[in-house]
């Protein structure tokens, strides 16, 4: 799906022996950003820390978000992206010698077992409390990888963890964008954490924000707003999450839904098969990208502006595809029952 204007231009269309390599889009190819999908400007070492209520932060790298609360007793942290690594602690430092409470870090919650949100756990050491899902505890055993210590703290469904008189509830509601994805609420300081569901302003990258689970994923943000909070941090981009947000992302998921069973219902799969011959993998894929496309097109067309990237086809188009195939697959049918 090429964007005339990519072309063209000296020196940024790659070739190499006969493999077609895109060149690196220009912002200008797309729509411009709406200033409501922006967030803070970064420091010189590249975050920004900001705080979200009392004594609970979140750190930014402009893509990545991670949060720390600084108690009297220590600091507890909630992910480690590795494009914030050592900021991370450079956070901590500003903050906690700013507010002169302790810049130790005591505890490291895990959102989820992925590496781009957990891959700089290991710079904290060895004497810092890990506390995740038992599901994360066993993706990480599986996984192998010395950035991310496995946490030997583990719960199954609900989770309530104490530190210098603050109180966080970590719960566990199902699978989702991951197996072991879980929700971190702080009652004390109007917020909810649900990382890789929401992306604040923006439409969900590729195939429902690479999700595992689709019916999961499309139910996440209904249990995150049974939640009382007024902050949500939502893993990606720079700025914090209203309600707002999380109401816009599921109309966005919602209309996609509709669009598709108006798309499954309206193309005709015979003419693809016929057309395919005994290459029935061929009208497989006329026949999907036929209903893709009729599904997608009216999404991209009215979040355009309304949320940032709609306009890069691909994430409106993956992710209608994904949503087609849970449909079929696990809510049903899957085609009509042969006489
Ligand atoms: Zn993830």
């Amino acid at each position: 799906m090429h964007r005339e204007g990519s072309h063209g231009r000296q020196g940024t269309c790659l070739r190499f022996k006969g493999d077609t390599v895109t060149s690196p889009a220009s912002g200008d190819d797309y729509a411009p950003i709406p200033r409501s999908a922006l967030g803070p400007a970064l420091n010189e070492q590249g975050y920004y820390v900001g705080r979200v209520q009392r004594n609970l932060y979140y750190v930014t790298d402009g893509v990545y978000q991670a949060a720390f609360l600084a108690t009297p007793d220590g600091v507890v942290v909630f992910d480690a992206p590795p494009s914030i690594g050592g900021n991370l602690r450079r956070a901590i430092d500003e903050i906690t010698a700013a507010e002169g409470v302790p810049g130790t870090v005591t505890h490291l919650v895990y959102s989820h077992h992925h590496h781009d949100h957990a891959g700089a756990s290991f710079l904290f050491g060895e004497g810092v409390t890990r506390i995740g899902h038992e599901e994360t505890r066993r993706l990480l055993l599986r996984d192998g990888d010395p950035a991310r210590p496995v946490p030997e703290v583990t719960f199954a469904s609900t989770y309530t963890l104490q530190v210098g008189g603050e109180r966080v509830e970590l719960a566990w509601h199902g699978p989702n964008h991951s197996p072991d994805n879980i929700y971190i609420h702080f009652p004390g300081h109007d917020t909810l954490m649900l990382i890789d569901v929401v992306n604040a302003g923006w439409v969900p990258i590729y195939n429902v924000n690479l999700s595992e689970d689709v019916p999961g994923y499309m139910a996440a943000p209904a249990i995150a707003l049974d939640y009382p909070w007024t902050h949500f941090i939502c893993g990606h981009l720079a700025r914090l999450a209203t309600r707002d947000d999380v109401a816009v992302h599921q109309a966005y998921i919602a209309d996609i839904e509709a669009s598709v069973k108006e798309a499954l219902a309206a193309v005709d799969p015979v003419p693809y098969y016929v057309a395919a011959g005994e290459n029935f993998w061929a009208g497989v894929k006329g026949h999907l990208d036929a209903v893709t496309e009729r599904a997608a097109a009216p999404i991209i067309a009215k979040y355009t502006g309304v949320l940032a990237a709609a306009d890069v086809e691909v994430f409106t188009l993956t992710t209608t595809f994904q949503i087609m195939q849970s449909l079929r697959l696990d809510r049903g049918p899957s085609g009509p029952v042969h006489p």
